[in-house]
């Protein structure tokens, strides 16, 4: 989706490579310049405004988390921690599955 080219941290050069995923499932990338490996996503990404109201439209469709996710391109454990926030802040109580997966 982003034709952005990813900078290298450490030297700021865009002389970089794609190489292979992290764990969680990120694009992980390496510097040719000075061969530092790095991830162009930083965990606490932002999740902007646009994506975070329809994600609310989603919730509202009872559509499951991760189908959510898939939709709104953003991660599960982060669209989890967003509706355990969420629905935090309201005194009714949800049904939220909080089910841990090891991912
Ligand atoms: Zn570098």
């Amino acid at each position: 989706m982003s034709d952005s080219q990813p900078t290298c941290p450490a030297c700021q050069s865009t002389h970089v490579v794609k190489n292979g995923k992290i764990h969680n499932g990120k694009q992980n990338f390496k510097c040719r310049e000075c061969g530092r490996q790095f991830v162009q996503d930083p965990q606490n990404k932002i999740i902007d405004q646009a994506t975070k109201t329809l994600i609310d439209k989603l919730l509202l469709e009872k559509i499951p988390l991760a189908g959510i996710a898939r939709v709104a391109g953003v991660s599960e454990p982060w669209l989890q921690s967003y509706v355990n926030d969420k629905y935090q802040t309201i005194p009714r109580q949800v049904n939220v599955r909080a089910k841990k997966r090891g991912v």
